[in-house]
C-alpha cells in the first residue's frame, strides 16, 4: 500500500506555506491540501487595503500563481471542508464524503469574523470582511453617494474606514470602548490614529453601542442610544474566532486556540497547527500567545512543515504586525504587557516616531508611525534581548543599529 502522506486542512497562509516547504524540504510523499473556500491559498492584508481599493485584482493576493501546486505534486482540494478526523484510523473526513489517510495532519484552519447578533444583521448591505468575496462586496456598496457605517474601531474597522474615504464615501466608525484598537494600541498611538481619521472626515463615535441595524430589506441605518446615523452600508469588524470545533471534537487540547509546543505539535505527536488557530509558547515573551498575524501565519506554517519533517528547531519570533491607513504605515512588534517605562523616539506631531516599551532594562515592544526603519532595528534589539540605554534610544541622533552592535 502507498505511503498515506501528509494532509493539511486549511488552504489559508499558513497551510499554503506548510505545504510549499514540504516539498522545498524535499519531502517526496503525498500532500493534499484541503480549503474549504474555492480560491488557492491567498493573503489578506489586501482585502482591506489595495484591493478594496481598487489598485490591485483580487487575484494579486493569490500567494502563487494559479497552478503552482500542480506544478509541485500537491493535491489541492478546494471547495471543500474537512468535516472530521479519527486518530485512530489516521483519516480526515471531508464534507464530500472522501476521506483521506494520513501519517502527519496539520491543522491551519484559521478564524472565522465573531458575529455581532443585532436586530438587522441579516440586511442587505451588512457585510464582515474576511475573505475575498466579502471584500469584493464592500467594495460593490461603496460607489457614488455611500454612506458606510463601521461597528467596531480594530483593524479591520480602521483600514475599511480609510480605503471607503479614500473612494469618496461618507464614512462613520462607531467603537464600544473610549479609543481605538484599544487591545493593540498605547491610549497615545490610539489617540494619533483618532485624530488621523478625524481630519480625513471620518466620524468618529467612541463609548458608543449599537443597539439595532435598521432598514427594510436593505439596511438604512445604525441605531445608538441617542440617535440613529444613516447608512447605506455597515461592516462589522469585531473580532474572529479561532476554528478550533475539528481538533476539539479529535479530542485534542484546545484553549483559546490549539495548544501546540514551540515544534508545533498538539497533544497528539501525529498532529500539528499553525497560523491564527494556534495558542502556542512564545520563548522570546516567556508566555503562550494566539497571535492573529500574516506573518506568523507564514513562519509558523513553514515551521511546522519543517517539524512534521523532523525538525527541531522551535518556531520563536517577535511578534510583528502593520497596518496601513491613507499615508500613514503604522507597525507594532512584541506584545508588550505591563512595561517600566514608555521611551518616544521622534515627535509626534511630524507624524513620524516611535514609542518604545522597557521593561527591566529590555525593549518588550514598540510602535512606530511612518519609521518602517526604526522599527526594523527595535525588532533585532528585541530579538538579541539587548539591554538599552532609553536615552539612546529617545535621542534622534543616535543610530539603533549603532546600539545592536554595542
Ligand atoms: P486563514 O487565513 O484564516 O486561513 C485558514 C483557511 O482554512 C481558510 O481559508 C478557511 O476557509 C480554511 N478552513 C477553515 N476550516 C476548514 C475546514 N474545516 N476544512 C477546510 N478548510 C478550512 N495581518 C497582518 O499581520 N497584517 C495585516 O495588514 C493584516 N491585514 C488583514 C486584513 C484582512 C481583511 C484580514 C481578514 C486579515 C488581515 N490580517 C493581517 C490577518 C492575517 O490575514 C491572518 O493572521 C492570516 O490570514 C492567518 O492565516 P491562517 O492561515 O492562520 O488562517
Ligand atoms: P480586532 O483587531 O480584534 O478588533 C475588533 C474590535 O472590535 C476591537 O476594537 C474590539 O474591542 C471591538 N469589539 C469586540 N466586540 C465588540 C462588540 N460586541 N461591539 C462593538 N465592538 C466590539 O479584529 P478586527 O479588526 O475585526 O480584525 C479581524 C482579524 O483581521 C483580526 O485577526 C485582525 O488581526 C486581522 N486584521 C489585521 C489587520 C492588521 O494587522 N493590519 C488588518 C485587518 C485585519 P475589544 O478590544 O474590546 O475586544
Amino acid at each position: 500500500m502507498s505511503d498515506p502522506g501528509i494532509v493539511v486542512i486549511g488552504a489559508g497562509q499558513a497551510g499554503g506555506w506548510a505545504a510549499k516547504t514540504l516539498r522545498d524540504e524535499g519531502f517526496e510523499g503525498r500532500i493534499v491540501v484541503v480549503g474549504e473556500e474555492p480560491y488557492p491559498p491567498y493573503e489578506r492584508p489586501p482585502l482591506s487595503k489595495e484591493v478594496l481599493l481598487g489598485k490591485e485584482p483580487a487575484e494579486s493576493s493569490y500567494l502563487w500563481p494559479e497552478g503552482s501546486f500542480d506544478l509541485w505534486g500537491v493535491e489541492l482540494r478546494t471547495g471543500v471542508a474537512a468535516t472530521g478526523i479519527d486518530r485512530t484510523a489516521k483519516t480526515v473526513s471531508l464534507g464530500d464524503g472522501e476521506s483521506l489517510a494520513y501519517d502527519k495532519l496539520l491543522i491551519a484552519t484559521g478564524g472565522r469574523v465573531r458575529e455581532l447578533p443585532l436586530e438587522g444583521a441579516a440586511l442587505d448591505g451588512v457585510h464582515y470582511l474576511r475573505g475575498i468575496d466579502d471584500s469584493a462586496a464592500i467594495r460593490a456598496d461603496l460607489g457614488e453617494g455611500a454612506r458606510l457605517v463601521v461597528i467596531g474601531g480594530g483593524w479591520i474597522g480602521l483600514e475599511v474606514a480609510a480605503a471607503a474615504r479614500m473612494l469618496g464615501a461618507e464614512v462613520a466608525v462607531v467603537e464600544a470602548l473610549g479609543m481605538l484598537c484599544a487591545r493593540a494600541l498605547t491610549p497615545e498611538i490610539a489617540a494619533y490614529l483618532l485624530r488621523v481619521h478625524r481630519g480625513r472626515g471620518v466620524d468618529v463615535r467612541l463609548g458608543a453601542i449599537v443597539e439595532a441595524l435598521t432598514g427594510d430589506g436593505r439596511v438604512t441605518g445604525v441605531r445608538l442610544a441617542c440617535e440613529t446615523l444613516a447608512a447605506t452600508a455597515v461592516v462589522i469588524g469585531i473580532g474572529i474566532v479561532p476554528n478550533v470545533e475539528l481538533a476539539e471534537s479529535a479530542g485534542l487540547e484546545v484553549d483559546n486556540g490549539i495548544r501546540v509546543d514551540a515544534l508545533c505539535r498538539t497533544s497528539d505527536p501525529d498532529i500539528f497547527a499553525a497560523g491564527d488557530v494556534t495558542n502556542h509558547p512564545n520563548g522570546l515573551l516567556g508566555r503562550n500567545i494566539r497571535l492573529e498575524s500574516w506573518e506568523n501565519a507564514q513562519n509558523q506554517g513553514i515551521a511546522a512543515a519543517r517539524a512534521m519533517l523532523g525538525g527541531e528547531t522551535p518556531y520563536c519570533e517577535v511578534p510583528w504586525f502593520w497596518s496601513d491607513q491613507y499615508d500613514v504605515n503604522i507597525q507594532l512588534v512584541g506584545l508588550p504587557a505591563g512595561f517600566d517605562e514608555t521611551v518616544t523616539r521622534g515627535e509626534r506631531a511630524d507624524g513620524s516616531f516611535v514609542e518604545f516599551y522597557i521593561k527591566d532594562g529590555r525593549i518588550d515592544g514598540a510602535a512606530a508611525i511612518n519609521s518602517p526603519r526604526d522599527i526594523r532595528f527595535a525588532r533585532r534589539l528585541m530579538q538579541a534581548q539587548k539591554t538599552v540605554d532609553p536615552a539612546a534610544l529617545a535621542d534622534p541622533a543616535v543610530k539603533l543599529q549603532a546600539l545592536l552592535r554595542g
